[in-house]
């Protein structure tokens, strides 16, 4: 068995890694980069032609791969629903199958019928986790994972008597921290190679709290608080809004979502997970104009509709704005300003870098200027370094490849076993 990472040997996001064996090819992950030439990715790259993308990098050479070569690969196997794992799908041969776990193929449909990103069409299977399936020569067994994306996945796959853990992007620090633990229990020991994830090594400066304690933190922060309590993550982080849900539960509070928001909790709640959605208590769905309007005359009122015994009018929200946790977004504004807010707390949830872009920094002005306190609550989506160790030191791989990570240098300290490639280079397994 050969494998070729064609991006991510020293940078986090665009993971793409092949692996062949006789025939058989398949890739695991086709994310779109978040750097290009060591800076981040301007928007405006992603509307290029394919041409420009590829003499750029974005798209790497792969033969076989791309819907304008003859198609070359048995499958694509996607570990979960973050760009820089799938963003590159839109370019994929439409005749090579996409693997996907329900879960993950819900959010990137969510994503396409809202038109965050751009609609096209994948030639998408579902796998359930921990059952194996098999891609041409391959067998892949799925783990289910703990990460910030929901139903992300780790892989074992194997072909000639060889093994390979691919453990995408994951963490033990979540709602789902118990299931980094089954899969160090379970996934084969001294594995051929393990290709591991390593964000949190070059951002030791990133918190890492449980989601459990940073639902306990908001509810000491905002206990003596009044006004309303806006919030501002990502809608499709559902750990990070149970945290939230759960928090404004002790506090006696409602919890607001938009009408995107309720969508993809009802989506996900509709696969049988157990996660909040509008008819629980508690829980109520606002329509922001600009969404709505998007909602009505381009993707289909159903998806409105749908939750219109829970929705909350702007004149409930202005009155009842003491009660009131809302999830919101920059592009909010208009809405917030008819709610007739009396200020309150603003509580940023992200990955601090998202601040500094001037859509966000004007909409954090205005809430500074409508007497809104700021506070910064958040947790990493990634593992710790003492995670990735244990995850090391559990599985005992023969070979340890790092991958997603700034800083592979680093895993030479975490084991001896540690090997470091270049991206676009073949190597034996
Ligand atoms: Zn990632
Ligand atoms: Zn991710």
């Amino acid at each position: 068995m050969n494998a070729v990472i064609y991006r991510g040997t020293r940078e986090i996001g665009g993971t793409l890694i092949e692996l062949s064996s006789g025939k058989s090819r398949i890739l695991l992950d086709a994310g779109y980069p978040l750097f290009l030439n060591g800076n981040p990715i301007d928007d405006k790259v992603a509307k290029l032609p394919h041409e420009e993308l590829l003499k750029l990098g974005v798209l790497p050479s792969i033969d076989g791969l791309y819907a304008w070569d003859p198609p070359g690969f048995d499958g694509v196997v996607i570990s979960h629903a973050h760009l820089d794992h799938y963003g590159l799908l839109k370019y994929v041969h439409p005749s090579i199958p996409v693997f996907m776990s329900p879960g993950t193929k819900t959010l990137i449909d969510l994503s396409q019928t809202f038109k965050i990103v751009e609609q096209y069409p994948i030639n998408s299977r579902l796998f359930n986790m921990y059952e194996p399936f098999d891609v041409g020569l391959f067998s892949i067994k799925p783990f289910l994972m703990d990460h910030s994306a929901f139903d992300a996945a780790a892989f074992e796959i194997q072909a000639e008597g060889k093994r390979v853990i691919y453990s995408g992007d994951f963490r033990g620090h979540g709602r789902k921290a118990a299931c980094l633990d089954r899969f160090i229990r379970q996934a084969t020991k001294e594995a051929d190679v393990l290709f591991t994830e390593g964000s949190m090594v070059s951002r030791s400066d990133e918190l890492t709290i449980t989601e459990d304690k940073l639902e306990r933190l908001v509810v000491d922060k905002l206990k003596d608080k009044t006004g309303i309590t806006l919030v501002q993550s990502s809608s499709q982080n559902i750990d990070r809004i149970v945290s939230f849900y759960k928090a404004t539960l002790r506090l006696g509070k409602t919890f607001v979502v938009d009408v995107y928001t309720a969508n993809v909790l009802h989506e996900l709640h509709g696969l049988g997970n157990k996660i909040p959605y509008p008819s629980y208590k508690k829980m109520k769905v606002f329509y922001p104009l600009r969404l709505t309007k998007k909602v009505f005359d381009e993707i289909g009122a159903e998806y409105a509709n749908r939750f219109s015994p829970y929705r909350i009018s702007r004149e409930q929200v202005a009155a009842e704005q003491n009660e009131i946790v809302m999830w919101v977004r920059s592009s909010m504004k208009t809405d917030l300003i008819r709610c007739k807010l009396k200020g309150g707390t603003f509580i940023f949830s992200m990955w601090q870098k998202y601040r500094e872009n001037k859509y966000q920094q004007a909409f954090e002005k205005w809430l500074t200027e409508q007497g809104f306190n700021d506070i910064y609550m958040h947790t990493s989506g990634h593992a710790t370094i003492s995670d990735i160790r244990r995850l090391i030191d559990g599985l005992n791989p023969k070979r340890v490849v790092p991958i997603h990570t700034m800083d592979p240098n680093a895993f030479l300290e975490y084991s001896d076993k540690v090997d470091l490639f270049n991206d676009g280079v073949t190597f034996e397994v």
